[in-house]
């Protein structure tokens, strides 16, 4: 004899919950059809088959969280007494509605049998239903009736039984909406957090009590009160810091746009074409007419890719001038504190290590800053939600998810993303093997810290085409992270696909002031770095590029050979003094760049050097791409720090390192476009590959370190080589 399966009956009111338990149990009882009629609890028992089965019908409740007696009666009941599945009774003729609750069991993570009640009533007003899509869709069985008729019983039944049984001994498994970029990261905090203290985990999943956190749950807080002080108040200051927070961006609190992102969840859920109406009956709103345009089939991509060409043109347009002036001011503080201080190891740390250093980050903050701001509209304004939407389609093509969409955009498939929150956003991926892949192709997309490389490409030797290189270079990150993606799934990651929901939340205005703090929220991020993280490794990356230097012996002799030129033009005849300084100056730039060779730098960039010089890459290069692993920020300033160096004193004047390397004969168009394309796909920076170890597993950050620095090397490689043959 089979152990007895608890059942909990669950719905909307007047969901048809009371008619079914009738239908099912047999016994009397009385029927309602206005809200709020089923208070008390009432159970019945039946057999299956050789299963007996005990069906409670719960209150009618709209949410899980607790506004209402019913409410808390019914999630008490589920959490408490763990019946074996729910039964969840939908009005199927107002499905978006009533899928709203299902999503929250859903979110819970106990097992869910979902009723399409009332097709009798769809039928009637000419809908139909894709009763097995949605299924796929969601993950769960999902079975049709008509309670009133107590058609559809057996099947119920059946299914009922089916579901409790398979997953009678496994944990709960409550699903992970994402509730866009404002809570995300702040739900996963909490959930990091409960999940660390096991406060309340007992009873609840943790990211589900961070959820009724965020939704100002009473009853939560209540227990959350009793089980531990501490981590409440931690819990509260959380959420009054994220609340105040978006009520400043969004005009909203967090209550209401978990309401949206949830009802963003079934919008794109019953978009897949579950359910097919033959007359316009229900109202459309403003969103769903938009969409019809801006997620169009056809119209949908081609507005998408004028977008995106849009938001370079506008960064470019704008920030051109501000780039310049920074640039140039840099540049004037470069010289002055070469004048002021006398030449040495100082002047040198501070010229060519500061300044140089993290002035080249800063330079591009102007062009950052206006590049956030517009990645911020089209985030605030729901559309970058409608981008991941329409990109599903070409991810399930190179065996990806439509959730890996996120992941990508974030880590940089418009450029000036990151990698690191990147891959924390493919957690909403279930499928471990989908995620795997989205995780080890994300860090090929245009991170913020390889932009200012591009930038720096374009600016010596792509004038005024600066917003088509990005555009490009970030178009060749998609494909390279999709046909990678493409390989790993078909040789080493293998596995099916996985079925598609996400949220499409309604459009909203910006506010003008939301995204201003939104821009400055992560332009500060990368300020913050330059003047922290990029300090510290500009000063290693100085040393390093400094020490040991030239033997004593060498140096003397260059010191000798320099005093006496100096001797002598001052005693030389006027006629001849150019010509002697000219010399002057050449034996200073060999002893600069001799001196650079014998550094700890130098010899790791010069050993490597026959190898790297198939790419096209010099030592100096070298140097700083090796610092790039540490991270992307530093090869700009390392690049600026090593022309620098080698060449400081050869002319006095500070220029910019783009007008630099315009003017060195050893570099040219081709070098830059395959420097370009190691940048955008070498080796993760390290703070990436910390977090892709913690993600998936120290294996794959190896991996992924020398995997990626294989693929770039060869396709710069490839480039170098046939553009040497063809243009060179
Ligand atoms: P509850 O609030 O969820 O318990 O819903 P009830 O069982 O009280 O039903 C609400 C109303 O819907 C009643 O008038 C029922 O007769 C009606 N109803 C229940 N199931 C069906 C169905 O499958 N089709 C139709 N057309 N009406 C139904
Ligand atoms: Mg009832």
């Amino acid at each position: 004899m089979p152990q007895p399966f608890t059942l909990a009956l669950a719905g909307n009111p007047n969901s048809g919950k009371t008619t079914l338990f009738n239908t099912l149990t047999g016994s009397r009882q009385q029927v309602g059809n206005y809200p709020g009629i089923t208070v008390e609890k009432r159970e019945g028992v039946l057999k299956h088959g050789e299963h007996s089965l005990h069906i409670v019908d719960l209150p009618g409740t709209y949410s899980l969280t607790t506004y209402s007696q019913e409410e808390l009666v019914a999630r008490n009941f589920l959490v408490q007494d763990k019946p074996q599945a729910v039964v969840d009774v939908l009005d199927a003729s107002n499905l978006e509605r009533n899928l709203y609750l299902t999503v929250q069991f859903m979110e819970l993570g106990i097992p869910v049998l979902v009723v399409l009640n009332m097709m009798d009533e769809v039928a009637k007003r000419g809908m139909t239903i894709d009763t097995r899509k949605l299924s796929e869709l969601l993950g769960n069985p999902v079975v049709e009736t008509i309670a009133r008729s107590g058609q559809g019983k057996e099947h119920l039944l059946d299914e009922a039984v089916r579901l409790a049984g398979e997953r009678r001994n496994q944990p709960w498994q409550p699903l992970s909406i994402s509730y866009g970029p404002d809570l995300d990261p702040v739900l996963d905090k909490m959930a990091a957090l409960i999940q660390d203290k096991g406060f309340l985990t007992g009873t609840y999943p943790a990211r589900w009590v961070a959820l009724k956190y965020l939704e100002e749950d009473e009853e939560i807080r209540r227990l959350g009160r009793l089980e531990d002080e501490s981590v409440a108040a931690e819990l509260d200051a959380l959420f009054a810091s994220v609340s105040s927070h978006c009520q400043k961006t969004l005009d909203t609190h967090p209550e209401a746009l978990i309401a949206d992102y949830r009802y963003g969840f079934i919008t794109s859920l019953l978009k897949q074409g579950v359910v097919k109406r033959k007359d316009a009956l229900n109202r459309i709103s403003f969103s769903d007419k938009a969409d019809r345009i801006l997620t169009h089939k056809l119209l949908g991509p081609g507005i998408m890719l004028a977008v995106l060409y849009g938001m370079f043109q506008i960064t470019f347009g704008l920030g051109e001038a501000p780039l310049g002036w920074v640039e140039s001011f840099f540049g004037w503080l470069g010289t002055s504190v070469q004048s002021l201080l006398p030449p040495g190891l100082l002047q040198s740390l501070i010229v060519s290590g500061l300044i140089d250093g993290v002035g080249g980050v800063l330079s591009f903050v102007p062009l950052i800053l206006i590049m956030f701001f517009v990645l911020s509209f089209l985030e605030d304004s729901g559309y970058m939600a409608r981008m991941a939407y329409m990109l599903d389609r070409v991810m399930r093509i190179f065996g990806l998810h439509g959730c890996s969409v996120m992941p990508f955009i974030i880590s940089g498939g418009i450029p000036g993303g990151c990698a690191v929150p990147g891959l924390m956003a493919a957690r909403t991926l279930r499928s471990p093997k989908e995620k795997l892949a989205t995780v080890l192709t994300a860090p090929f997309l245009s991170c913020g810290a390889k932009v200012p490389v591009f930038l720096l490409i374009s600016g010596a030797f792509f004038p005024n085409q600066a917003a088509q290189v990005l555009f490009w270079t970030t178009l060749a990150g998609w494909a390279v992270a999709l046909i990678v993606a493409r390989i790993l799934r078909s040789t080493i990651i293998t596995g099916e696909p996985t079925p598609f929901v996400m949220e499409l939340p309604p459009y909203r205005m910006p506010t003008l002031k939301g995204l201003f703090i939104h821009t400055w929220e992560r332009g500060w991020q990368y300020i913050k770095k330059a003047g922290t993280v990029i300090l510290a490794i500009s000063i290693l990356i100085w040393a390093a590029m400094t020490f040991p230097g030239l033997p004593a012996e060498k140096a003397e002799q260059y010191t000798s050979r320099i005093q006496a030129l100096e001797q002598k033009i001052q005693e030389a005849a006027p006629s001849r003094q150019a010509e002697l300084t000219k010399k002057l100056q050449a034996v200073r730039t060999q002893k600069n760049a001799e001196q650079l060779q014998a550094t700890a730098a130098g010899r790791i960039g010069t050993w490597l050097e026959p190898v790297s010089s198939w790419a096209g890459f010099d030592w100096k290069t070298n140097i700083a791409l090796v610092g790039g692993i540490a991270a992307k920020e530093v090869i700009v300033s390392s690049l600026g720090t090593a022309y620098s160096l080698g060449e400081q004193g050869a002319g006095a004047e500070n220029i910019s390192l783009s007008d630099r390397l315009t003017k060195d004969p050893g570099w040219n168009k081709i070098k830059g476009i395959s420097l370009m394309v190691f940048v955008l796909l070498y080796a993760p920076c390290f703070v990436t590959l910390v977090t892709m170890a913690r993600e998936t597993s120290k294996k794959w950050a190896v991996f992924s370190l020398v995997f990626n620095t294989a693929v770039a090397f060869a396709l710069s490689v490839g480039v170098y080589q046939v553009g040497t043959a063809v243009w060179g």
